[in-house]
């Protein structure tokens, strides 16, 4: 029988990873004689939503097994996440969801909800029953959700892997110790199959989370090949307990789906808008930069925040006028007014910068200033005055290029598509890419 283990939100700020649970749980089934189907899923889900501990993820083990050990596979799994779940923390609220059989249409449509919008306990729990899987909640049960949304996310479309390597237990909760060199020779030697690995503006190393969480690090890409083979040329400075490959929608934009018109923006929700730039961009305290832009049904503050580097100077080169396709989550909204938090940006059209300036005298060549308005202007230089002379209209280049403008690596998300992926979109054939590369080999 084929069997989807769906998981998620066991997780805390102060340690636990569901990740870790799935890395344990594959050791545990293949050794209760489960077959894996396909590789372990990391569903990212909408990052917008006010809840989330980390970085909202999800998984979901997809495995063959004798009926026989169904009882003893589902034992197992609920005891792991109650041995290692965070219960202690408030945000934290595991939930558990085992469905047998082909994956229902209505459950993939589900999925696709949880990972772009805002979707209700009371759903999952109706379309868990409708289709006879079993969810396990824990507290307040949120956790369901995202396990049945992961049990739904086939990513049959544009995905990527993801090595994961997990520290030892004792030495979780203390710095990280990996050679950086080592990262950066591995970036470039696998340059166009992995992305994420170096932040290219601060030279910051990315693979490395900095939290008590058990991951020791990550590496993203393109095949399970070459983020298996970016793993093994990062040297490591303490020992790697186990790890696993995941196939994942990260770095796919699989949440930014919906076009709306700016009316239709909704708190927590992901949108693409379209729309014109109604006042010049202004720096805010802490470096945020802000901008209002309106299209025929409203208004929105875009805000591109400190973070985001050098992105910020594209968007301070934006004029009125300028039309721009916008990328993000609407987050809340201060005194009825949205912001919408830029996570990328599309510069469709420039409006021409036309400036006025003074000719120079015609007489002497001397620098000339008006005489008032519609009165003409006067030589700085010789004194002559001409009551007919105006100012001239001169249209300056905008330091600005129509384009796509993202946010540099250290301040995208999980899910956002970055530069280096753009044409490197892929769909998924089913089994052919089941190679046994995620099995920990210790
Ligand atoms: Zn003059």
């Amino acid at each position: 029988m084929l069997l989807h283990i769906g998981m998620d939100d066991t997780d805390s700020l102060a340690g636990g990873c569901t990740t870790y649970i799935a890395a344990l749980l594959v050791e545990k089934i293949l050794s209760l004689g489960g077959r894996f189907v396909e590789y372990p899923h990391l569903l990212r889900l909408n990052p917008n939503v006010p809840w989330k501990t980390r970085g909202n993820g999800a998984i979901c083990l997809r495995v063959e097994i004798d009926p026989e050990i169904e009882g003893r596979v589902k034992r197992t799994v609920l005891e792991l996440v109650e041995a290692h779940s965070d219960f202690e923390c408030g945000n934290t609220n595991p939930g558990v969801v085992f469905h047998t059989g082909e994956v229902p249409k209505s459950l993939i449509g589900f999925s696709d909800r949880v990972i772009s919008s805002i979707v209700e306990l009371e759903e999952a729990l109706c379309l868990a029953d409708e289709h006879g899987a079993s969810a396990v909640g824990y507290k307040n049960m949120r956790g369901i959700i995202g396990a049945l949304a992961a049990v739904g996310g086939l990513q049959g479309g544009d995905h990527t892997f993801e090595f994961l390597a997990y520290r030892t237990p004792g030495n979780c909760g203390g710095p990280r110790s990996l050679d950086s060199d080592s990262v950066r020779r591995m970036n470039k030697a696998t340059e166009g199959s992995t992305f994420n690995n170096v932040d290219p503006e601060s030279g910051r190393v990315l693979i490395a989370p900095r939290g008590p969480d058990p991951v020791f690090f990550g590496i993203r890409g393109e095949t399970p090949e070459a983020v298996h083979r970016a793993a093994m040329l990062v040297e490591p400075g303490e020992p790697i307990e186990r790890w696993v490959i995941f196939r994942s929608n990260q770095g796919t934009d699989a949440h930014l789906r919906r076009r709306v018109r700016l009316s239709e923006l909704e708190p927590y929700h992901p949108a693409i808008v379209l729309g014109e730039v109604s006042e010049s961009p202004r720096t805010i305290k802490g470096g945020h930069v802000i901008f209002p832009l309106g299209d025929e049904t409203g208004e929105v503050d875009c805000a591109a925040y400190e973070p985001t580097g050098g992105f910020r100077d594209a968007v301070r080169r934006l004029m009125p006028g300028d039309t721009v396709r916008v990328y993000g989550g609407v987050r809340d909204s201060r005194g009825g007014r949205r912001t919408l938090n830029l996570e990328k940006m599309e510069v469709l059209r420039l409006a021409p910068d036309v400036r006025y300036v003074n000719p120079s005298c015609p007489s002497c060549g001397g620098g000339m200033e008006s005489m008032g308005r519609e009165k003409g202007l006067r030589c700085r230089r010789c004194g002559l005055r001409d009551g007919q002379l105006r100012k001239l209209t001169v249209e300056v280049d905008r330091p600005l290029e129509p384009g796509l403008y993202i946010p540099p690596p250290k301040a995208q998300r999980h899910l956002t598509k970055p530069l280096a992926r753009y044409g490197r979109e892929k769909e998924y054939v089913p089994g052919e890419l089941y190679e046994p590369w995620c099995w920990p080999r210790l």
